[in-house]
């Protein structure tokens, strides 16, 4: 099967399955709420994405994501009172399993604590586990999963849980881990294999005890990152070609499925849930509005009113970004290679600059270009003393951190994922979770966001699980836009929001079916 060309790529047209075999899982959960989107009577539709550019190989050891730190899910417990690996400790839940390695089961009654504030705040994937509960469109699925283990995604799991899967899970971080959850987890019988600390070894060693286990083979792969995947591919390809589906969240996983892909390689459906239209709205522009403030608060205590900052890249991030710190006061400076986001600035009221411009006034830089070296030595040299310099883009290599680790800069730590470099003459600049991205680093991810990405994977996963024989070929789908939707429909109850419905003249003259798609699938 051939992959669509990297960025820059026309997406695909969309696919339209010839099966018009009914969602009998959708048609039960989209019937409870009066002006719910149908699924049961359509036929689906469709849609590769393109291949995303991306650097990484399969060969290399483990994923950059699972090294990255992601303190938004630091365990509260931490482990430092207790050396012991949980790999020596012979540990039993209060039913007597020991199909489980976390830190500390003790703390199993403070992660349910912290499994129910997140329910709180994802109450539609709690209101998805209710409607489907009673036809478990899970049944019988076995699905093994590594993701950050945080509170939020212990309500997916339990979720999954409730309806009709088995799970067994292991951490894509080796840092992220909530090592009460995992407990939490396993003493509600979720066979869990994870802390915070993991050594390399350690990682591996968890991935390898969820699939390779006597009399339990899974059929359903859920991965944030692509190094579960990989590891069964590569490890245990017997079980990989008997798989059913797998989900990837991530853009590495997504790239290392493309590649498979590519290669000819990929021998099962996968489904590409990080592409999706609410998740990717989520993630980027309504994530990064609210955890930008909150991730230079905490590590600045910085006021933002009056003060100057330059944002690099008018993209999603950089919007959210633009429009958190005007909103508080600060004059914003965005800098854009693309005229199309330039002048969406310019209609937003910021001024589009050139950086060099700028960089002796401005108090903040923030990058979120997803580019590399946009903020240079030159750039750093000619900052004012007690900038702020960091990186909301994916990868460290917006800002070029290295250039300034040279003898003649002393590098001081302040606070945790704070440092000062210190110029010889005495000027300073700021330098923010060592240009890696600053809100995962530094400050929490709002529930509800993690709400939409667990109901995009929740409903990816039944979707792969039920799909009928033929509908998806062995290649990397995009969630059906129908889907998209729906996850949305299903976060609209928290704000009481009230969707009008197409009469059947306006569905007419629209050419659109009255219960959606409502937006053709290269809407973005
Ligand atoms: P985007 O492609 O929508 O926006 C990036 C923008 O940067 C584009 O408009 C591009 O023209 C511009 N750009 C590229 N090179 C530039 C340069 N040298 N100078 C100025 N502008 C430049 O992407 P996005 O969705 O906004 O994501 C941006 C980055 O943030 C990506 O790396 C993405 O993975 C990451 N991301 C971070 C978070 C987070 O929570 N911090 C969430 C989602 C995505």
């Amino acid at each position: 099967m051939s992959v669509p060309e990297p960025a820059g790529g026309e997406e695909k047209q969309a696919k339209e399955v010839e099966d018009a075999e009914k969602y009998s899982f959708m048609a039960t959960v989209t019937k409870a709420p009066k002006k719910q989107i149908q699924f049961a009577d359509d036929m689906q539709e469709f849609t590769k994405f393109p291949t995303k550019t991306g650097r990484r190989s399969l060969s290399r050891s483990i994923s950059q994501s699972s090294t990255d730190s992601y303190s938004s899910a630091a365990s509260y417990t931490d482990s430092s009172d207790d050396e012991v690996s949980p790999r020596e400790k012979q540990q039993t839940n209060s039913k007597g399993s020991s199909n489980f390695c976390v830190k500390n089961i003790k703390q199993a009654e403070f992660g349910r604590r912290e499994i129910e504030i997140a329910e709180q705040d994802m109450s539609a994937l709690i209101s998805l586990r209710k409607r489907a509960q009673g036809e478990k469109p899970l049944a019988g699925a076995k699905i093994v999963g590594c993701t950050h283990i945080t509170a939020q995604t212990a309500v997916l799991i339990e979720t999954l849980c409730a309806l009709g899967a088995q799970c067994r899970w292991a951490a894509c971080n080796i840092y992220s881990t909530q090592n009460e959850v995992a407990a939490a987890l396993a003493e509600a019988g979720v066979a869990v294999f994870a802390w915070k600390g993991e050594s390399e070894d350690d990682f591996w060693w968890c991935i390898d005890r969820c699939v390779n286990v006597d009399g339990w083979q899974p059929n359903m792969i859920l991965d944030d990152g692509g190094d579960l995947t990989h590891w069964v591919y590569k490890k245990y390809p017997s079980v990989f070609k008997k798989i059913r589906g797998i989900v990837e969240e991530s853009v590495t996983g997504v790239h290392r499925l493309y590649q498979l892909s590519k290669a000819g390689k990929l021998c099962v459906p996968a489904m590409n849930v990080n592409d999706s239209v609410t998740k990717q709205k989520f993630d980027n522009l309504y994530c990064c509005r609210e955890s930008i403030l909150d991730g230079l608060k905490r590590t600045t205590d910085v006021m933002f009113g009056g003060k100057q900052v330059v944002v690099c890249g008018y993209g999603e991030v950089g919007k959210g970004c633009c429009a958190a710190l005007k909103a508080l006061g600060a004059i914003v400076y965005v800098t854009e290679i693309d005229p199309i986001c330039a002048l969406q600035a310019c209609m937003d009221g910021f001024r589009v600059v050139k950086l060099s411009e700028v960089i002796r006034q401005v108090d903040v830089v923030i990058t979120c270009t997803g580019n590399k070296n946009v903020v240079t030595r030159e750039h750093l040299d000619r900052m004012k003393n007690s900038c702020i310099v960091c990186n909301m883009g994916h990868s460290n290599t917006e800002i070029d951190v290295t250039s300034l680790r040279t003898p003649e800069l002393t590098w001081e730590r302040v606070r945790s994922q704070v440092d000062h470099v210190i110029w010889p003459d005495g000027k300073r600049v700021v330098l923010l979770a060592e240009g890696r991205l600053l809100n995962l680093s530094c400050s929490t991810v709002p529930t509800f966001v993690l709400s939409i990405t667990a109901t995009t994977q929740a409903l990816a996963l039944i979707e792969l699980y039920n799909a009928p024989e033929g509908r998806y070929k062995q290649d990397v789908y995009l969630l059906p836009k129908k889907m998209d939707e729906y996850v949305a429909s299903l976060h609209l109850p928290s704000f009481d929001a009230h969707l009008t419905e197409l009469t059947d003249d306006q569905a007419k003259y629209l050419g659109l079916n009255k219960n959606g798609p409502f937006k053709p699938n290269y809407y973005r």
